[in-house]
């Protein structure tokens, strides 16, 4: 008995140490990259099993192996090249030695990186954003909705399932989006999400290099770019930098304890982004905020790591320059520790520099807000290098404005107001507007459902300056309240499916009111499309009386009045007031209507209605 217990202890040793000397290559990070970018240096993350035992040889003119690290788990590698400015494009192999045996072998390309790569142009105040959810806008491809290995099936009874829409989808409807007269895409992230329920919203990552199946591929995702390019549309991705899914590879084999922020128990952020500006805010509170987890399905991402802060780093630029893409929407931007988001920030935009980047910086004032935008005069001398901040202040208002009553500080009087704190913000045309996205109320709910509010909030929003943002389905009046579930402000587009009863793609399947919603924003976005004093002029307005509003957008050549009457009827304006501005100008034409008014002294205005006058001299 005795030696056989001594036997099995024998092998077991054995066993373990055939296994320990077992080397394995599985996978490099990039998988490859570009000649001729500005930032010579490249880490690669290699994995696979006791692949530190190894040592990596490049024998590549140009290119060069800086340094190598080990890190805590001997199945992780990082290797730093340098990629020189006459490094050609080709494909070498990465030999990975044990002593003088080559253990594996990796093929390594470096892509030619296009001329005007680094010259394309951002989104900008020229455009308007459509913001659209994949797995809920069309499904294009059926056979895509269960693919084997992904740990969810597609259920579209489900609010919060998984529903089919993709890549594909999307691609199908780019005739549509042209009409209604979007010129950029923001996708919610398209990336790897495979989790077991709630997969389809995309915020919980488990692969930062692939695109979900269930929406296509990298190809597709690179097809579709080139696609929504040649209807003259941007495309924006949506990157997460502060938490992945749980069931992301590297959860089961960390490289370090410290990739992610651990706790005894489960803790969650306290979501309170205002305590990184807060003068009184306490360390706890603060350190809670920033490594509380976001969900229990979402492992907190320490970005002090310096080897995941060049993942991550990396990657976004991997996604720029792979899927050609015009901007990049960062999600939770006050959650990361903010010296890494400038380092990154940084970093796109010396690869890109008229690139443009959106940052979700959840807050309601623009104090708070404006922190976080580029050259801000912070109290703490921080900058944050992010071109553009989400116009959260602006949306809270817009959601209670036309409900309102207009008095000192209500209704038109609070979006007056809130204009006026502009200057926090070094860059407000930089601004990115909206009425609603997809983690909030229906604009349709917030405005209880009164198509003229919704006519005058659009008309505002595509006359003010910033970068509006449409979220998908508000231009068919679609509805939806959080609290009731966030499917239910993520319900499926009409017609995105097949076999749908309605089909709001076409005219001929939207009711009367959806089509004329439609028609209205599709006439404004249209005119906007090319109206540079829309994009780029001044703006001036005047303190709203009688629940009147107006305001001017112009420039040396062009003046376009706005005029937003919250009142519940009718009224005629002298324009006496507004002399500093109409002073060169007799006539108009008004866009909504159509109409020419030939006497601009006295103008009337029908109830709860927007007017937008070209200016006549
Ligand atoms: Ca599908």
């Amino acid at each position: 008995m005795r030696n056989i217990v001594l036997i099995l202890s024998f092998q077991l040793i054995m066993i373990n140490l055939l296994f320990s000397s077992t080397i394995s290559l599985e996978k490099i990070e990039p998988m490859f990259w570009w000649t001729k970018m500005k930032n010579p240096n490249l880490q690669l993350m290699v994995y696979g099993k006791n692949i530190a035992e190894t040592k990596a040889y490049i024998d590549y003119a140009g290119v060069e192996i800086k340094k190598q690290s080990q890190v805590e788990n001997p199945n992780y590698l990082f290797v730093d090249l340098i990629i020189s400015k006459n490094a050609k494009a080709g494909k070498f192999y990465i030999s990975f030695k044990k002593g003088k045996k080559v253990i594996e072998k990796f093929e390594y390309e470096l892509k030619a990186r296009k001329d005007d790569s680094q010259n394309r142009d951002g989104f900008n105040s020229s455009d308007a954003i459509y913001l659209l959810m994949p797995d809920r806008f069309s499904n294009g491809n059926p056979a895509n909705d269960n693919v084997n290995g992904m740990l969810e099936k597609s259920n579209r009874t489900k609010p919060l399932g998984r529903h089919g829409g993709d890549i594909q989808g999307i691609e199908n409807h780019l005739d549509y989006l042209e009409e209604l007269g979007i010129t950029a895409l923001w996708l919610n992230p398209l990336l790897e999400n495979n989790m077991p329920v709630e997969s389809y919203h995309g915020y919980a990552i488990t692969d930062f290099y692939k695109t979900d199946t269930r929406f296509g591929t990298n190809e597709d995702y690179l097809r579709l770019v080139e696609k929504c390019h040649s209807h003259g549309i941007k495309v924006i991705i949506d990157l997460i930098f502060n938490h992945c899914g749980s069931k992301h590879w590297w959860m089961n084999d960390l490289p370090m304890q410290n990739w992610i922020h651990q706790f005894p128990e489960f803790t969650r952020s306290n979501y309170r982004a205002g305590t990184i500006v807060d003068p009184y805010a306490s360390d706890f509170d603060k350190n809670k905020m920033q490594t509380g987890w976001f969900d229990k399905t979402m492992p907190d991402l320490n970005q002090n790591n310096e080897f995941l802060s060049n993942y991550l780093i990396q990657n976004s630029i991997w996604w720029i320059e792979y899927a050609n893409l015009d901007g990049v929407r960062m999600d939770t931007y006050p959650y990361p520790y903010k010296n890494m988001m400038t380092k990154w920030a940084k970093r796109v935009m010396a690869e890109y520099p008229n690139f443009n980047i959106v940052g979700e910086a959840w807050l309601g004032k623009p104090s708070l807000v404006s922190y976080w935008q580029k050259d801000a005069l912070n109290f703490d001398g921080f900058n944050s290098h992010l071109p553009s901040v989400f116009d959260f202040p602006l949306m809270y208002k817009l959601s209670s404005a036309f409900n309102e009553n207009d008095g000192w500080d209500t209704g038109l009087s609070s979006l007056y107001d809130i204009l006026g704190e502009d200057f926090l913000y070094p860059n407000p045309d930089n601004l990115v507007t909206f009425l609603d996205n997809h983690d909030g109320d229906r604009f349709f709910n917030k405005i209880n459902g009164i198509f003229n509010s919704y006519k005058m909030a659009t008309a505002f929003l595509l006359t003010i300056r910033g970068i509006p943002q449409i979220y998908y389905g508000t231009e068919i009046l679609m509805d939806g309240k959080e609290h009731v579930s966030h499917g239910d402000i993520r319900k499926d587009f009409p017609g995105g499916w097949e076999n749908d009863k309605e089909n709001a793609f076409l005219q001929s399947g939207r009711s009367k009111k959806q089509d004329e919603a439609f028609n209205y924003m599709s006439k404004l976005l249209n005119w906007r499309k090319n109206n540079e004093v829309i994009h780029t002029g001044n703006l001036k307005h005047f303190i709203p009386e009688n629940g009147i509003y107006v305001y001017f957008r112009y420039n040396s050549e062009n003046a376009v009045m706005v005029i937003l009457n919250n009142n519940d009827k009718s009224k005629t304006i002298d324009t006496k007031r507004f002399n500093e501005c109409l002073a060169n100008y007799n006539s108009g034409s008004e866009i909504i209507t159509d109409k020419e008014l030939l006497d601009i002294s006295t103008i009337s205005i029908g109830k709860k209605s927007a007017m937008i006058i070209e200016l006549k001299k």
